[in-house]
């Protein structure tokens, strides 16, 4: 999937690292004012940094 964060706006990113296993979301209206809104989810998923074991981009995500 690889979706403009524009088109998801009210929705979340939940974010499950695929090393520990630990799991984070965001709102994805947080995401836009982070990043900018013709980012995709894919993009996301690669800057994401786990905050349980510091992998970066190593995880599964969904957006709901
Ligand atoms: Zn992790």
């Amino acid at each position: 999937m690889n979706t403009e964060l524009s088109a998801v706006s009210d929705k979340r990113m939940d974010i499950t690292c695929s090393a520990c296993g630990h799991k984070f979301s965001y709102k994805v209206d947080d995401l836009v004012l982070a990043t900018s809104d013709d980012t995709t989810t894919h993009e996301v998923r690669q800057r994401a940094v786990c905050r349980g074991c510091g992998v970066r981009g190593n995880n599964i995500y969904v957006i709901t």
